[in-house]
Order: C-alpha cells, then sequence, then structure tokens
C-alpha cells in the first residue's frame, strides 16, 4: 500500500471511545437529523469505502456519493473523517450544496484554530520568498495546493486580494482577514469574492474592502514593466498573476511586427512592446483597453495600438487583409467550464492558432496559452499540431510551460494544473 501521511502518524488502529455502533460498512447509514458528535465535540463524517481510498490516496475532495449518508449539518463546519466503523481518518470542511463535500485539512487529530490557518498561511508565504525572492507580487495562498482549501489571496506589494470559495473559509472571512493583518501587516485587503463558483456552494456573490484602505488601481512590476491592476473592479483579483513569468518570458522572444490578442491591462502587450517594433493589442472590454492604454503611457511605450475588437473577428480579417506577424501571443479566457464543452472548446483554439500560423512570417513566434482544466496539455498540443497540418506550416515547440511557481500544482489534484503556455517557432 502506498505510504500517505495517514499512515505517519494520528491514525488510531483502533475505534475512537464512544463510537461503536455497529453497522455493515458498505450499507449506507440512514440520514440523521442530528449530526454525529466525535470525542472532541466536532460532528463527524463517515465515509463509504471508495472514499476511504481516495481519501489515503491523498485526493483532498471528497465527493458526496463516497459519504456514508447524509450527515445532517448545515454546512461550513470543520469535522472529523472517519471510515465507516468510527476510526479517524483526519479533518476537513464540509459543505452540504457542492457535490465537493469535503476538503481535506489535515490527517492529523489537530485543533483546526487560529494557530492552524496562521501556520499554513505563514508556510505559504515562505515557499513565496524561497521560489521568488524579492517579489511583491504574487499568489500568497492558492487554496488546495496550499492545503488552505476554498481561500485564494492574491499580494500586490502593499495590498491583497482574497477570494473566500467555500462556506467553511466565507464563515472565517474574518479570522483569515485578521491573521493576514498580522502576518503581512497589508495597506488594505480587498474581497473577491464575486465569482460563479460560490453559486454552486450556496453562497452570493460579495466584492468590497474587508481592512484598510484602496487608494485607486494598484501599481506592480513585471520585469522591466510597471503594470496598474484596479483589485476591486478588475477581473479576477486585479489581474493575472498566474502569466507573469510567462510575461516577462514573451519579451525575450519578441522581435518585429507583434499582436497580442486577448491582452486584458496588457500583461503581454507592454512586454512585447519593450522588444518589438509596433504591437497591436486586440481586446473586447472597453474597460479593460482603457486601463492597458493608462499602462502603455506610464511606460512610455509609445510603439503599441489598441484595437476594441472580438480577437475572432480580428484573426480572420488579418488573414483575409493578408497581413503578416513576427510575434503573436493568444492568451484567450477560458473557453470551457466543463467536460461537455471540450469539444467546442478545442474547435475554438485551433481556429485562433491556425490563424495566427498563417500569420507568422517564417522565423516568427506564437505563444500560445490555455486556461482551460478540461483541455489538457496533451490535448492542447494535439490541437496545434492539427492547426500547424492545417496552416501548411512546419512548427518547432520552443518552451512548454504553465502558471507561475506561485500557484503550486497538487499532485493529487490535477485541476491545479490548469495553465498551458506553449512557445512555438513557425518555420
Ligand atoms: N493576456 C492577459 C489575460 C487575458 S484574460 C494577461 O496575461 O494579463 C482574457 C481577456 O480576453 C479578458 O480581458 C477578456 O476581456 C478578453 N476577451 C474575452 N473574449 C474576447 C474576444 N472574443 N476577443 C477579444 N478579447 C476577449
Amino acid at each position: 500500500m502506498p505510504t500517505t501521511p495517514g499512515h505517519k502518524k494520528g491514525r488510531p488502529s483502533r475505534p475512537q471511545p464512544g463510537r461503536g455502533r455497529p453497522h455493515r460498512p458498505e450499507t449506507p447509514a440512514p440520514d440523521r437529523t442530528a449530526p454525529e458528535l466525535g470525542p472532541d465535540g466536532l460532528p463527524q463524517v463517515s465515509l463509504l469505502r471508495r472514499g476511504v481510498e481516495r481519501w489515503q490516496g491523498g485526493h483532498p475532495w471528497i465527493y458526496r456519493a463516497d459519504l456514508n449518508g447524509d450527515p445532517g449539518l448545515a454546512g461550513g463546519e470543520v469535522v472529523r473523517v472517519t471510515d465507516s466503523r468510527g476510526w479517524f481518518l483526519g479533518k476537513a470542511f464540509y459543505s452540504r450544496q457542492s457535490k465537493i463535500s469535503l476538503r481535506w485539512l489535515s490527517y492529523e487529530d489537530v485543533p483546526v484554530d487560529a494557530d492552524f490557518f496562521r501556520q499554513r498561511l505563514a508556510a505559504a508565504d515562505a515557499l513565496r520568498r524561497k521560489a521568488l525572492p524579492g517579489e511583491h507580487t504574487y499568489r500568497l495562498v492558492h487554496g488546495e495546493a496550499d492545503q488552505l482549501p476554498g481561500l485564494v489571496v492574491d499580494r500586490y506589494g502593499d495590498y491583497l486580494s482574497a477570494q473566500f470559495l467555500v462556506p467553511a473559509m466565507e464563515s472565517r472571512k474574518e479570522l483569515i482577514a485578521d491573521l493576514l493583518t498580522e502576518l503581512f501587516k497589508p495597506k488594505g485587503i480587498v474581497n473577491r469574492s464575486d465569482v460563479g463558483v460560490r453559486a454552486l456552494e450556496g453562497l452570493p456573490s460579495e466584492k468590497g474592502l474587508l481592512r484598510g484602505q484602496l487608494p485607486g488601481p494598484i501599481s506592480f512590476d513585471e520585469g522591466l514593466v510597471r503594470m496598474k491592476a484596479d483589485l476591486l473592479e478588475g477581473q479576477k483579483t486585479g489581474a493575472f498573476l498566474d502569466q507573469r513569468e510567462n510575461h516577462v518570458m514573451a519579451a525575450q522572444y519578441a522581435h518585429g511586427e507583434a499582436l497580442d490578442c486577448f491582452s486584458y491591462v496588457g500583461g503581454f502587450a507592454l512586454q512585447l512592446a519593450t522588444r518589438a517594433q509596433r504591437v497591436t493589442a486586440v481586446e473586447i472590454s472597453d474597460a479593460a483597453a482603457a486601463q492597458l492604454r493608462d499602462n502603455a503611457a506610464a511606460n512610455r511605450l509609445t510603439n503599441l495600438d489598441v484595437v476594441v475588437a472580438n480577437a475572432f473577428d480580428f484573426l480572420r480579417d488579418a488573414v483575409d487583409e493578408g497581413r503578416r506577424f513576427d510575434t503573436i501571443v493568444l492568451d484567450p479566457p477560458s473557453f470551457a467550464k466543463n467536460k461537455d464543452a471540450v469539444e467546442a472548446a478545442v474547435r475554438g483554439y485551433k481556429e485562433i492558432n491556425l490563424r495566427a500560423m498563417q500569420l507568422l512570417r517564417p522565423g516568427g513566434y506564437l505563444i500560445s496559452a490555455s486556461c482551460t482544466y478540461h483541455v489538457n496539455e496533451q490535448a492542447f498540443e494535439d490541437m496545434l499540431a492539427s492547426a500547424a497540418a492545417d496552416a501548411r506550416r512546419r512548427v518547432q515547440i520552443i518552451e512548454r510551460r504553465g502558471a507561475g511557481k506561485d500557484h503550486p500544482v497538487l499532485l493529487n489534484l490535477r485541476e491545479t494544473r490548469y495553465l498551458k503556455c506553449f512557445v512555438l517557432r513557425v518555420l
């Protein structure tokens, strides 16, 4: 049997005291009206065998179908997780409405209190200090991958922007804000819990200032470029920090005439403009395009044109007009929120990548990204190969990249490996 942290310690070899109502392991328990409590007074949730196997295999999520009956809880609790005989397996956050019922917190029987969260937050920060020394802007907490399920915190220098994505984190919002204040002394903490996934948890969309002040858009550096993002009104927590390392990398390949599609506030476009002769940035949102123009002006980059347009139309027209580029970046929003939409997503990716390959001069670079988890790296590479074949171009893969080091990938939760970023050279 593979070793999991659960086998190291904190997993008693016999049932907990006060338990012992015997029933056959794989017969679901009847739905309860009153939750069962463990020795420390926390509610207990027991798993069917498949759930136990997932838990011990290190998967941080347990689905409702793998619970041994309805635990009769309101949702948002820290619970003791047991097998169907009452053996302690660990502690988790419980969600009532979501299909994901349990989110792993610990294999050990430790109190889940302020100190628990303080240590996890400090550990997340310690990783960034090692992986990205000297940086002031990074994802400080990446949810499950930092053992803090349902919590995202991005740091933009003196300001933090947080998302609370599950009921148990939502109900600890003030505690987390207090701990972030104590540990990092930010000038302001923004709450950007205005995201669709909250609806799956029965939580409303919320946005506002949690602590301190926010003087307006916040400046931060990416390589030699100074960016500005609106933490309250911008997309995500204000910017796409997962692409920071890729933005800076893009400057390395930029030359000649460059095109950045799906630009947002210019993460790629401004980097391209530091090296290329001329850059065209295509973005559909007026607000993002306006911020992009401000960002270009603040960096005194005058070789950049911002076009407010649908990138699909722009690319099609550019091919029809016989235009040519030397460097192209494609960084579209997610095209598939679920498995059913994958085929359409791949078609969308192929359309824009095929056109980009047609538009590139020999020796030109295509930096092509996808943040759709459901289209994995192999499927994305297959799509690129098929686009190259249809475009009748020979294409080299120069780099296969992902999100930055501040977005760790949890091997047991492949959902955390969502971002692909290929650097290709068209011959
Ligand atoms: N490249 C950016 C992030 C892009 S996010 C960065 O690295 O910072 C995707 C962007 O595409 C969003 O700003 C969104 O407004 C824009 N967008 C969505 N659909 C679009 C379309 N059809 N044409 C052009 N832009 C689009």
